[in-house]
């Protein structure tokens, strides 16, 4: 039997991909990283649409895993641009010479395990095969963008856009008539972006999300000084925390404090930077109806304050969900965009989109003529990216017969019937600060595999016990959330994805730390729920 191409083959060349080539480098294992694209990041490399930036604090962000590089690089501002984080990724692959393993332009569209030569072979767009004993599956959680089906479309004679899927030359929006459709953390940064140049802006809004200020400043150099001393504490800051961010929660209840005490904690968290609003309010804020709605109530009239025209203002605030109940985008100066002359806020429930023209827009109330279409439309995410590929495991089985009830995963990493194929952003893993899970996950699984070569072992493949026990559990940490309640990507709904229609339990909701501590448990016990062969 020939050998394989390869030891490993890594789908996607974004932050995971990137730190798991390092990995496996380090275990002297050849490995071949695949990339759609033509540069590295993943996310930071095809989401570079006007005001693109992240909501981690950049310092909680950025790998952890090379005090060197934690020196070398300076990261700008709290809260880095996405042209930023490009670079910053770059420079990860210029530093640790990782491009000589990726090929890029390389769109992999099938990957078939074979149980005779226990192989996985992967098919790119094109034909062309390449064979590895490994895969590693590092496409993402929210990288397969989504358009609406609306008709016409394709008539279109400006431009349009999906924020995902942006142009790499600069798009002028001087003087230009523009859209937005959308109101996602991902909209809402556009929105406020494309807004300062717009000649007009309308803002298509389906369903009102709940903001609050990013405070997102450039980093004085005492401050850098600061970060760069501080790493091991930032970090094991991280690990403690309930998502990774620098925030967790406060230990008190709502009403355990007296309203003015209240008022002034979330009076300080409206001013703080970053997500202690989201991640680091009451303990209840996120489970108590009631704490729910006084919080919802408190940044309600924040929104009203910041908004003159108080139709506008009704319009911009959520009635059918809780603050913090789906993902709060951070802004700057969102709110304060509507009260700006060129902008002009759509209800899309009230009067939805029936149609694309080639001038414009049609809603049931009124035709728009636009230069520019911005779909901030969102992604079918954490199983999207997966349904993309025809992954077939044993006895040609696809992944997506496999989840065909819903995905199912052990610890979001491995799925049984699925021999030596590890998922680094797979559905069920912890999120929350990513980079934090990324490279939790990439060393959980090299330690895997250095644990075979050890062992000389050849085949690992998750056992349906242990993925019965931890889909339970992930079960489990839902009950009594409020964001089950709500339709969003968290809970699995995409209204423009077949099948993506009814809320499931589409992600895992427990802590960062007991997700840690489930994976070591397996690792401790020579991975027991693991079959090795
Ligand atoms: P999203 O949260 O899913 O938002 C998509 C938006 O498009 C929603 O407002 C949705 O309305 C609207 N939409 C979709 N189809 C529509 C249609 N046919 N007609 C009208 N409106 C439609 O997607 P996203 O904003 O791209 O964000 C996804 C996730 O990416 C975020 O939650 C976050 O985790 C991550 N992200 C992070 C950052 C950051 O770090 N700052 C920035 C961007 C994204 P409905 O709500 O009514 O469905």
């Amino acid at each position: 039997m020939p050998a394989p191409d390869f030891d490993a083959i890594i789908i996607g060349a974004g932050m995971s991909g990137l730190y798991q080539l390092i990995r496996l480098r380090q275990l002297g294992l050849k490995a071949r990283v695949f990339e759609t694209g033509s540069g590295v990041g993943g996310t930071w490399y095809w989401n570079r649409y006007p005001g693109a930036r992240f909501d981690s604090e950049s310092y909680s962000y950025g790998f952890s895993f090379d005090k060197e590089l934690l020196q070398e690089w300076s990261w700008s501002e709290h809260f880095a641009p996405q042209p930023e984080t490009e670079r910053y990724l770059n420079f990860v692959a210029d530093k640790y010479d990782l491009r000589r393993d990726i090929q890029f332009h390389s769109r992999v569209t099938a990957a078939a395990w074979d149980e005779a030569s226990l192989t996985w072979t992967v098919t790119l767009e094109g034909g062309a095969q390449h064979s590895a004993r490994f895969l590693i599956t590092a496409i993402g959680a929210l990288s397969a963008p989504t358009l609406p089906n609306y008709p016409g479309m394709e008539s279109f004679q400006g431009r349009a856009f999906h924020t995902a899927h942006w142009p790499k030359e600069p798009i002028s929006f001087e003087g230009k008539r523009v859209a937005v459709i959308g109101t996602g953390a991902t909209g809402v940064q556009t929105i406020q972006e494309v807004a300062k140049t717009a000649g007009h802006l309308t803002v298509f809004q389906r369903t009102p999300n709940w903001c609050a200020p990013l405070h997102n400043r450039k980093i004085t150099p005492e401050e850098q000084a600061e970060i760069k001393a501080s790493y091991d504490e930032i970090f094991r800051r991280c690990d403690e925390t309930f998502s990774c961010f620098l925030h967790t929660p406060d230990p008190r209840a709502t009403f355990e404090v007296s309203q003015a005490e209240r008022e002034a904690f979330w009076e300080k968290l409206y001013n703080s930077p970053g997500f202690g609003i989201w991640v680091g309010n009451f303990r209840d804020m996120l489970t108590d109806r009631a704490a729910n709605a006084e919080m919802s109530a408190f940044v309600a009239n924040k929104i009203r304050q910041r908004v003159k025209d108080p139709k506008v203002a009704e319009m911009l605030i959520p009635k059918n969900h809780g603050f913090g109940t789906r993902r709060v985008p951070l802004e700057t100066r969102y709110y304060e965009v509507y009260n700006q002359p060129n902008v002009e806020l759509v209800d899309t429930r009230a009067t939805p989109i029936t149609e694309v023209t080639p001038t414009g827009l049609k809603t049931t109330e009124r035709e728009f003529a636009f230069d520019i279409i911005i779909y901030a439309t969102g992604f079918d995410a954490l199983t999207g990216a997966f349904d993309r590929i025809d992954f077939r495991g044993t006895e040609g089985r696809t992944l997506k017969e496999a989840w065909a009830g819903g995905a199912r995963s052990f610890v979001g990493m491995m799925v049984p019937g699925f021999p030596n194929m590890f998922m680094l952003l797979g559905p069920h893993t912890a999120l929350g600060n990513i980079p934090r899970s990324i490279e939790y996950n990439v060393d959980w699984v090299s330690r895997l595999l250095g644990h075979m070569q050890a062992a000389a072992k050849q085949r690992a493949e998750a056992g349906e016990e242990g993925t019965t026990a931890w889909m339970a559990h992930v079960m489990d940490c839902a009950v009594g959330l409020l964001s089950m309640e709500v339709d969003s990507w968290m809970t699995g709904v995409n209204r423009n994805v077949a099948g993506k229609q009814q809320r499931v339990i589409a992600r895992y909701t427990g802590s960062a730390p007991a997700y840690r501590e489930w994976c070591e448990g397996i690792a401790k016990e020579g991975y027991r729920e693991v079959a090795l062969a």
